[in-house]
């Protein structure tokens, strides 16, 4: 059986932060890892941003809500699911992705959580595991699945090396230089196709 993994953001929804901070007017959570490298530190900051604006997760889930995911992409989604089983690896949390979930038909999510407090303010993160999209894709292959996987960033790499066959969707140019490798697809019919491809190439058994 094949299993395509994809990645969330910048695949099938807009970057959550990026788009929250445009949406609610605070730059500042603009910020991301290329700014703030010590990602315990950024999240923190994050936080901490968010109760100083009085945005409690309800807030936070409507704005998310807000946003939608990118044109086509539950299209895309959807044929997909037909000819695979379709898994989303991704380094959001499950309370920020589930407003855009419901709007993409519920497919599985695999990514970290959030803790709240009774009054509804996030108080905490909770990483499933280090690496979790390379180690979920290992352990897919471990119980017999041909993995094709694809993502937009940095922090697919690992994930797209692990699968069978990897595939960049949308990537900024600096990861199509330093990843050569990778296929590369600008729009939800040539991901298609890549995928295809890929599944012929690998084979299903
Ligand atoms: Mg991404």
């Amino acid at each position: 059986m094949q299993l395509v993994c994809l990645d969330l953001e910048g695949v099938l929804v807009p970057e959550i932060w990026i788009a929250f901070a445009e949406r609610t007017g605070i730059p500042e959570l603009r910020r991301t890892t290329r700014d703030e490298p010590d990602y315990d530190v950024l999240m923190r900051y994050r936080l901490d941003l968010l109760k100083q604006h009085r945005l409690g997760l309800p807030d936070i889930q409507q704005v998310i809500a807000g946003m939608g995911p990118l044109p086509g992409a539950k299209e895309f989604l959807d044929a997909l699911r037909r000819d695979y089983q379709v898994i989303i690896l991704s380094d959001t949390f499950y309370e920020f992705a589930m407003p855009l979930m419901a709007q993409l038909g519920f497919p599985t999510l695999f990514c970290h959580r959030l803790e709240t407090d009774r009054e509804g303010w996030v108080t905490a993160y909770h990483l499933r595991m280090p690496d979790q999209k390379r180690e979920a894709v290992k352990r897919f292959k471990d119980i017999r699945f041909k993995v094709i996987a694809a993502g937009d960033s940095y922090n697919d790499t690992a994930m797209l090396g692990e699968a069978h066959a990897g595939i960049l969707f949308h990537p900024p140019q600096n990861v199509i230089d330093e990843f050569p490798q990778f296929p590369v697809a600008l729009s939800y019919e040539a991901l298609r196709g890549e995928i295809d491809r890929a599944a012929a190439r690998i084979g299903d058994a």
